[in-house]
């Protein structure tokens, strides 16, 4: 019977075929690493969308030291890595070459004086928000029902027509692309719309500053907020929120609307009949269909209207 490593080396061999990386680089560079190695993952199985080919290496670091180590090796291998939450996300079907890393690992929070609140990188949002109810913190409302991970959502400067992430960022921990952890206040990050500048590296971890409120009050908005989020959006299929930015004041979804393309397919991709600027899959979409349907949205939105949509969707992975 062959050992776990001997394993490990042999699912990576297979993996040399298809990827640029070479698979003795892949396997030196996750030596040592505590955290769960996975060789050749579906990663369909680790977003929102349900979309996705494999990563060449998916990697749970175990802790902030794991994954300083992961990069340190990574580096030194000259694979590249790529952080997923998996919410924001379209994994192209050939996957992800090099490593890919998910902090699902990383889901600490703790409570600091004066109604700070650390979470480290991985932690959802909704544990988060479940969190700061429990504590009577409020400040972070606007977030009910976004399903990413809080480093995801500075990446993101995630935000709804109540709020945005960058007014309860206080400061950021990183690992920077030497694997040395680095920690940048609010101050020196430039966040515009659903978009964070920040110094390279990986999000490990996030100082919010949260309130001290009502718990009624915060329970409150939060679920009238979740009670409109299930009414306008299409929640129970897999999708990754929005796929568009608003053009200025205006909704995308309201534009995608008006060229009468909600409910229009590419195979079992589909724009949401609920809300325009969702696409959903209605099984057994990939991502070329995604794709697709995405650019005759962008073509025909601006034939019709003379609005070019940008993207809010990443588009991730091999072509
Ligand atoms: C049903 C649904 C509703 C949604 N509603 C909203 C909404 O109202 N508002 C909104 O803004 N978004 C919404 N989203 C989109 C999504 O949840 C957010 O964009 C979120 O910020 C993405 O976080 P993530 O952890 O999934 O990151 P991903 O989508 O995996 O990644 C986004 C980008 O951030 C990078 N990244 C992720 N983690 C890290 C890290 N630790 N360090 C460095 N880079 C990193 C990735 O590499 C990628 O470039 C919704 C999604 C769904 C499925």
């Amino acid at each position: 019977m062959q050992n776990d490593g001997a394993r490990h080396h042999h699912r990576a061999d297979r993996v040399k075929k298809k990827s640029g990386v070479a698979a003795r680089d892949l396997h030196t560079m996750v030596e040592g690493v505590r955290g769960e190695v996975r060789f050749n993952a579906p990663l369909r199985d680790f977003t929102s969308f349900r979309i996705g080919g494999p990563a060449d290496v998916l990697v749970f670091p175990a802790d902030v030291e794991d994954l300083c180590r992961l990069v340190r090796q990574a580096r030194a291998a000259k694979v590249p890595i790529f952080v997923i939450g998996g919410t924001n996300l379209l994994v192209r079907d050939k996957g992800i070459r090099g490593v890919v890393v998910s902090l699902s690992k990383l889901n600490a929070i703790k409570d600091e004086p004066h109604g700070v609140v650390y979470a480290e990188g991985g932690v959802g949002m909704p544990t988060l928000m479940r969190h700061a109810i429990s504590r009577s913190l409020g400040g972070l409302e606007w977030a009910a029902g976004i399903p990413g991970t809080v480093a995801g959502c500075v990446v993101m400067n995630a935000g709804t027509r109540l709020g945005e992430m960058k007014e309860a960022v206080k400061a950021v921990r990183l690992v920077d692309p030497t694997g040395r952890i680095v920690d940048c206040p609010a101050s020196a990050i430039e966040f515009s719309y659903r978009r964070a500048r920040l110094p390279r590296g990986i999000v490990v971890g996030v100082w919010l500053q949260l309130n001290p409120a009502a718990r009624e009050k915060i329970e409150s908005v939060v679920k009238e907020y979740l009670r409109y989020r299930k009414d306008t959006q299409p929640l129970t299929l897999p999708s990754a929120g929005c796929v568009f930015k608003n053009p200025g004041r205006e909704a995308a979804g309201r534009l995608i609307e008006t060229v009468g393309l909600k409910g229009a397919r590419v195979g079992d991709a589909q724009v949401s009949e609920k809300h325009g600027n969702f696409v959903v899959n209605l099984g057994r979409a990939s991502a070329a269909d995604v794709i697709a349907l995405i650019k005759k949205v962008g073509r025909t939105v601006e034939e019709k209207t003379g609005v070019t949509l940008e993207l809010e969707l990443k588009i991730v992975g091999q072509p």
